[in-house]
């Protein structure tokens, strides 16, 4: 075995220098716990630092034979370490330099994780004339790396519910944003709100409200995939943002959330369930982190107003009606939920106006009376009527039609409570279905658009006014 000599980097200069001075010095002064063992495994040198890791003086060690139960040596999993297993013999008879990871008892017993490098000291013939050992304690780097950890837990997590905090979902908002508009990645957004919230702090107590929070956040967290982000975003108000989910299926996987949570008895609630109301939106190009965060959260209180325990979603879901075609409902643009007409469905518009209801329920009122309409039926938020229309250039065409007039009224979300100065809008849907006549054939589908043109002149909607939706003349057999 070739080794260098020791004396090689030394100049003649060098050679006359105090080392057992120089030695002492750097053995005293390094951060590093330092052993020496003469060939027998003898320990001639435990230095200061290794006293402090370890809080065993050298006057106790020293000319003492290594052994691992010294150091009370054992590997990273706690096993403590035979003379035969120590890397010493091993270095000792071989030569062979050799480092690993262990745990060593420290001061006043307690546990400290070292890496610790077995150098054997050869002479330039290749003799093994011991060994030294360096201790490096990493606990304090640990300690550190655990610090940042939970550092970093406390900045981004909720301390609660171990979901993310709304400072996190907001900078990760962000993020999905600035993503989409480079690259179009599909994201979207399920704002949801615990129903009913309040009762069960009242009716239990705030801290059985703290668990059924608890309960909610992990329901949430087994929905969620790797990319996606649960986050409490105050309150009872949680929120998911969806990575690579368009708004469709964002509402399917809202509807799930909800409907498992309808059917998981809550043990804190004497194995009562509770329910969440859901608002939807899909990430769309012209979007602001707060435009898509808007739209959910508006959707999320329609959800509410329309009675809690459902889904609600606002623009950009391409297909919403597909999601709720089954269940008899129309899905409107602005994410309303109307009634599905029943008959031949030859036209059908939705409106948002900022014209009170009252008012416009007072010009359907002289509608009636003004073309002769015959109320078929009222309810609290719909009017169903029958009209004859002539076609005013040719008195022999003529159209008979049921016209559906729904109303729904919205509270306008915070943030455009300020820009409009509007509290609420009025969102009015009216559908046209062909009336059939016996005796006489009807053009209703041609006469369609001026009956509806007339219609809306009448609830004095203008064309300033937003026009929503506008569906095709198709059949629809969906009963009431
Ligand atoms: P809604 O269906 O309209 O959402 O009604 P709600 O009762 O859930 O909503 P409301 O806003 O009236 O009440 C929310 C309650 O949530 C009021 C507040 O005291 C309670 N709350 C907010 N944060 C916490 C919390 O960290 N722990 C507990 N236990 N309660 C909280
Ligand atoms: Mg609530
Ligand atoms: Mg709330």
């Amino acid at each position: 075995m070739s080794t260098p000599d020791p004396n090689s980097s030394l100049t003649p200069a060098a050679r006359q220098l105090n080392w057992p001075l120089f030695r002492q010095h750097m053995l005293d002064n390094v951060r590093d716990g330092v052993v020496f063992v003469d060939p027998h495994g003898k320990i001639k040198v435990w230095n200061r630092e290794l006293e402090s890791i370890t809080g065993m003086t050298a006057g106790k060690v020293l000319e003492q034979e290594f052994s691992p139960a010294i150091l009370q040596l054992s590997d990273t999993e706690g096993s403590p370490l035979s003379k035969s297993e120590c890397p010493l013999t091993e270095c000792l008879q071989t030569g062979v330099q050799s480092n690993g990871e262990y745990r060593i008892s420290g001061r006043s017993g307690r546990e400290v994780k070292v890496e610790i490098t077995f150098i054997p000291a050869l002479c330039a013939k290749g003799l093994i004339h011991g060994a030294v050992l360096l201790v490096h304690d990493y606990t304090i780097q640990l300690d550190l790396q655990r610090q940042l950890k939970d550092l970093y837990e406390f900045s981004t997590l909720d301390p609660l519910t171990q979901v993310a905090n709304r400072s996190e979902f907001e900078r990760v908002l962000e993020e999905y944003v600035r993503a989409h508009q480079s690259t179009n990645f599909v994201c979207s957004l399920i704002v949801c709100d615990i129903d009913f919230f309040k009762q069960i702090n009242d009716n239990y107590n705030h801290h059985i409200g703290d668990q059924a929070l608890v309960a909610f956040a992990s329901l949430l967290k087994k929905f969620v995939r790797s990319k996606d982000v649960v986050a409490r975003y105050g309150g009872e108000e949680f929120v998911i943002l969806c990575a690579n989910c368009d708004g469709a299926a964002a509402v399917q996987r809202a509807e799930e959330i909800r409907t498992t949570l309808t059917q998981t008895p809550q043990p804190m609630l004497d194995g009562k369930c509770i329910t969440a109301s859901f608002g939807v939106s899909q990430l769309t190009s012209a979007d602001s982190p707060t435009d898509l965060f808007v739209r959910a959260d508006t959707a999320l209180l329609n959800a509410k107003e329309e009675g809690r325990n459902r889904v609600a979603c606002e623009t950009g879901i391409e297909d919403p009606q597909a999601i709720r075609a089954g269940k008899g409902e129309a899905l409107s643009d602005a994410g309303l939920v109307w009634k599905k007409s029943q008959g031949t469905l030859l036209l059908s518009e939705e409106f948002k106006t900022t014209t009170p209801v009252p008012l416009v329920v007072s010009k359907l009122r002289g509608y009636i009376v003004e073309r002769n309409a015959e109320l078929l039926r009222i309810e609290a938020d719909w009017v169903s009527m029958q009209i004859e229309c002539v076609d005013p250039n040719n008195s022999g065409r003529r159209g008979s039609f049921i016209a559906d007039i729904e109303f729904q009224v919205r509270t306008v979300n915070k943030i455009e409570q300020t820009r409009r100065n509007i509290g609420k809008e009025t969102f009015i849907r009216i559908t046209l279905r062909e009336a059939k006549r016996k005796w006489f054939s009807t053009n209703a589908t041609d006469l369609a658009p001026q009956m509806l043109r007339d219609i809306r002149d009448f609830l004095m909607i203008s064309d300033s006014d937003s026009r929503l939706k506008v569906e095709p003349a198709t059949s629809s057999d969906v009963v009431r």
